[in-house]
């Protein structure tokens, strides 16, 4: 833990409440930030002042212990039942936690952003510009911390997970309430650079790919919150026995066993309109929760594409059996025409 807490007050100075639809870490980075302190020294704090919460190893962001949830609305004088409404678990009741985005490699200049105990996220320039103009405050939404989720449904552009410029990852600090003098401008600014994070490409027309992945999207969104799914995507299946099929099938799709490199970017390598997505030196990584942008939007493209085949096909490729097909493939040749076929 970076820096020292000298003096831990009964309660926190300056306590600004949470905001519906925020991550838990968003309000905690508020709060230490206007109190002049980092996460880690707030979260230092916090345990110093009562001893049987152990913040440092818990995940904040998706279900809080009771004794957490207890600390944190004494000590940032709110009602536990306001802090209870912010976990993740409650926002989203049937959300699988591997759902939520997890650290990459933060600790590359953020020592004392508190990166292992909170979701990462990608966020919409448009939101933070709306929050900025409307509020003079910038939080992060929950639903950015989420796996599945590649694009801003209300603005419609793709989401942002680094700094345009010097690419660090966790760019944002949400704020609130500065002073009029800084402009509001410097509230969405990169933390480490000091460039704006207000910037995006505005595309005239989405893509119709693009259009189909913000659908499913929206629907999974809906649907983990505790709405019924839509049946256009769900079939005759229920949210939770949709939520759970979507998530063996992301599952399958990103784990890797003999192959070296996840099934979907070998279905992605196998169909002509997907292979330019391939470039460069980027890997994907071995965990759904620890995937960047760039790769959980070709899974969302194969996602998209495998309930689409479905629909049309009647035909229901078992992932299970592509992946033996693909492991026992001497050549690979086989196995690539086979995926491109079934992925079309
Ligand atoms: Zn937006
Ligand atoms: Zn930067």
């Amino acid at each position: 833990m970076h820096g020292h807490v000298a003096f831990i007050p009964e309660v926190l100075p300056i306590a600004p409440p949470p905001i519906a639809g925020e991550l838990i870490s968003s309000w905690l980075l508020r709060v230490a930030l206007a109190n002049g302190l980092t996460l880690a020294q707030l979260v230092q704090g916090i345990e110093a002042r009562f001893p049987e919460v152990l913040l440092r190893r818990a995940f904040v962001d998706d279900q809080l212990s009771p004794s957490a949830r207890y600390a944190l609305a004494k000590f940032l004088r709110v009602t536990e039942k306001n802090v209870k409404a912010l976990e993740l678990g409650q926002q989203f009741p049937i959300l699988p936690s591997e759902w939520i985005l997890r650290s990459i490699d933060w600790d590359f200049g953020s020592p004392d952003r508190f990166v292992e105990g909170r979701a990462r996220y990608a966020f919409c320039p448009l939101c933070i510009q709306e929050m900025s103009r409307r509020t003079q405050t910038v939080w992060i939404r929950s639903e950015w911390a989420f796996v599945f989720q590649t694009h801003c449904n209300r603005h419609r552009t793709p989401l942002v997970e680094s700094c345009a410029i010097c690419f660090v990852d966790d760019p944002l600090l949400p704020i609130t309430n500065l002073p009029a003098s800084n402009g509001s401008l410097a509230l969405a600014s990169c933390w480490n650079c000091g460039s704006s994070l207000l910037f995006c490409d505005l595309e005239s027309s989405a893509s119709s790919m693009a259009v189909e992945i913000m659908c499913l999207e929206s629907a999974i969104l809906a649907m983990v919150a505790g709405n019924s799914p839509e049946p256009p995507w769900s079939g005759q299946l229920c949210a939770k026995a949709f939520t759970e099929k979507l998530r063996i099938l992301m599952q399958r799709l990103t784990t890797t066993t003999q192959d070296p490199l996840p099934l979907f970017v070998r279905i992605a390598d196998a169909d002509p309109r997907l292979r330019h997505y391939l470039f460069g030196r980027q890997r994907p990584g071995m965990r759904i929760e620890r995937l960047s942008w760039y790769w959980r939007f070709l899974l969302m493209i194969v996602l998209v594409r495998h309930l689409n085949s479905r629909e049309k096909t009647g035909v229901f490729y078992d992932l299970r059996v592509l992946t033996q097909l693909w492991c026992i493939a001497s050549t690979g040749v086989f196995c690539k025409t086979f995926l491109s076929k079934a992925f079309r």
